[in-house]
């Protein structure tokens, strides 16, 4: 077949052109990002041998081999991995398959640093290549075919591919150095590159210069499989930028060898950034499932639950069987042990963080919180450990607050913890339904995330104290805490108990079905009004939320609280005693619940009649 010319794919040569015109101090990743490649084609070759030992044929050891041509300035990188036939080469090399690309190229500043950093975390390696190449050649023969297939480029827009020879399996790439890139021909340099960032790579890495004799330039034992005293902080780092495909520092790294009943290697990373495609719907987590040293895949679901998705890093089993399929994967007492296993680790390393340095704790928190939250519903045996992970704003202050915090401090006679549901912080804090709790000094919890919905719906205590919505049921705030001050103009008139009466029969009557109930409140001091759930109905903003996402097409109708020290519940009760004009009355009282409902965020009904109610009173106390 002759050769074709091919276009790359519109985010390809968006992500090219950034390449290309890099002025990115740190060209070097790109050697990284080759043998990262290199490395893990190798490894999925050694995966497949297992099963197909053939395929090897006379060439049983995987290499990388880098070898510099001072004449023709070239850099070559080769390695005898699974390779590419023609269809992969054109998709690998031409096109970002991942989910979310077209979203994350949109979001590129313009600010060449910044958004190198950014498509570092993308993992978008291999084109990084340009950077320091005016033409690259990769010439890749696939395990198990003859032909070999040429993939070549300027990094301009498109890219030709014609069949090739190539002697065995694997890939090799050409490399054409720009115009005063001349330092990557020089032993020196390329020596220090690979042990900087591949020094931890299972693989050897062999060097050579012209004619000269191959020296090996890393230590080519997974780093894993080392003893943690021999490991630097940078190597780990490294480890995780391999692993990771990220550029950030690891907020925390947890290595360990389990032994006993199950026997693992641990290596594991949590990001200090969040990964671009951490809230992905499929919510894969991507931790690589190593058996003795060989890689098996990184699409072990059972390994890892979702709500530690933002893990990185490896487990290494010493017990599953090399030629474990993906069937037998999702069955295995193994892979379950492992998962249990590792959970629980996890769990303990991010307690102790939590204990010895809050602050940073904070940081974890707000990146990944609302992940590590789906596992108070997902896994109802770990409920009370991760309860005590769990951070929370609160009325108290402006830092993240504990329950065992929030327990400490909870008033005399309180026995609930109380909390409030909303859309954000601040609507939340200036909630009605709050203010009888501040008045006594009761904290209340403000849940502003989107998952706290769920979760709320799968736990109902902690440490035996029940989780109490401040904005459902029936609230006797008398016996809680300090007893608030007294107004004095309230003290003086207080209303009586069968004007009282009075006024609520007339605005439930007026009110109708409207309303499931009308009762007075020491819920409120400052607002006249405001709706809550019947004990037993669903939470209002829970059913907000499944209705805008049509999951829900019926309505629970709320109980109307009024507060019976509010000046204006006061007069309407006074009037309402004394046989005030009746369409007034029924006008007072529908305003009453439109008022509360926009306190709520709820929708008006019918905007036409509150807003021709509303100018009627409006004309009235200006006439
Ligand atoms: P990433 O490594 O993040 O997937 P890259 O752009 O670096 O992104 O590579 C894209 C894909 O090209 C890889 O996922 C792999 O399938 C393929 N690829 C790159 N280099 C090699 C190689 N040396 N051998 C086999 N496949 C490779």
């Amino acid at each position: 077949m002759s050769e074709e010319t091919l276009s790359f794919q519109t985010e390809v040569a968006r992500l090219l052109r950034l390449m290309v015109n890099s002025v990115y101090s740190d060209k070097e990743v790109f050697l990284r990002e080759l043998i990262s490649n290199a490395s893990d084609a190798c490894d999925k070759a050694r995966y497949l041998s297992i099963t197909e030992p053939a395929i090897l044929g006379d060439d049983p050891d995987f290499k990388v081999h880098i070898k510099v041509d001072t004449v023709a300035r070239t850099l070559s990188l080769s390695d005898n991995g699974i390779g590419m036939d023609r269809d992969t080469l054109i998709s690998d090399l031409g096109t970002i398959a991942r989910s979310g690309t077209s979203a994350f190229m949109e979001n590129l500043s313009g600010d060449a640093t910044k958004d190198m950093q950014m498509i570092g975390q993308f993992g978008v390696g291999f084109y990084s290549v340009f950077m320091v190449a005016d033409k690259v050649e990769v010439t890749s023969r696939r395990v198990g075919d003859d032909a070999a297939w040429i993939w070549t480029s300027d990094g301009l827009g498109e890219f030709t591919i014609a069949e090739a020879e190539r002697a065995g399996r694997g890939t090799t790439i050409v490399i054409h150095l720009k115009e005063g890139e001349d330092e990557w021909l020089e032993a020196n340099k390329l020596q220090g590159v690979v042990k900087k960032y591949s020094d931890h790579i299972a693989l050897p890495i062999l060097l050579s210069i012209d004619e000269a004799e191959e020296t090996a330039a890393n230590a080519a034992s997974a780093i894993w499989s080392r003893p943690k005293s021999e490991i630097t902080d940078e190597q780990y780092t490294e480890f995780y930028h391999h692993v990771g495909h990220a550029m950030d520092d690891p907020w925390l790294t947890i290595h360990y060898k389990a032994e006993g009943k199950i026997e693992y290697t641990g290596l594991l990373f949590v990001p200090t950034r969040r990964p671009f495609d951490l809230f992905d719907p499929a919510r894969r987590h991507a931790v690589k499932l190593y058996v003795r040293r060989v890689f098996i895949t990184d699409e072990a679901e059972g390994l890892i639950p979702s709500y530690l998705r933002f893990l990185r890093g490896i487990v290494d089993s010493e017990d599953l069987p090399l030629n474990i399929s993906r069937e037998m994967l999702q069955t295995s007492p193994v892979m379950r042990h492992m998962n249990q296993a590792v959970t629980r680790r996890v769990l303990t390393e991010l307690g102790k963080k939590a204990d010895k340095e809050p602050k940073a704790y904070a940081e974890f928190w707000e990146n990944f919180g609302s992940v590590l939250k789906e596992g108070l519903y997902e896994d109802q045996e770990r409920q009370t450990e991760l309860l005590e992970l769990v951070r929370f704003r609160s009325t108290a202050g402006d830092d993240l607050v504990s329950l065992k915090d929030y327990v400490g401090r909870m008033q005399k006679g309180q026995e609930a913890i109380y909390y409030i549901t909303g859309d954000d912080l601040q609507t939340l804090e200036n909630s009605p339904h709050l203010e009888g709790f501040r008045a006594r000094g009761v904290e209340v919890l403000l849940l502003s995330d989107p998952v706290d919905d769920f979760w709320l719906s799968a736990v109902f205590e902690y440490d035996s104290h029940a989780l109490t919505s401040a904005t459902r049921g029936a609230m006797d705030l008398s016996s809680l805490g300090e007893e608030p001050a007294k107004d004095e103009a309230e003290e003086a008139e207080p209303i009586g108990d069968s004007e009282l009466a009075t006024l609520i029969a007339l605005v439930k009557q007026t009110l109708g079905e409207a309303v499931k109930d009308v009762r007075a409140t020491g819920r409120l001091t400052d607002s006249a009004v405001c709706l809550v759930a019947d004990d037993g109905d669903m939470d209002m903003r829970l059913e907000r939320m499944l209705k805008a996402h049509n999951q829900l097409n019926t309505d629970s109708v709320r109980i109307l609280e009024i507060n019976p020290k509010h000046a204006l519940i006061k007069n309407m009760a006074s009037a309402a005693t004394k046989g005030g004009a009746a369409d007034d009355m029924a006008d007072l009282a529908h305003l009453l619940l439109d008022q509360a409902r926009i306190i709520e965020g709820e929708a008006l009904p019918d905007p036409a009649a509150f807003s021709r109610r509303m100018a009627t009173v409006m004309a009235k106390a200006t006439g």
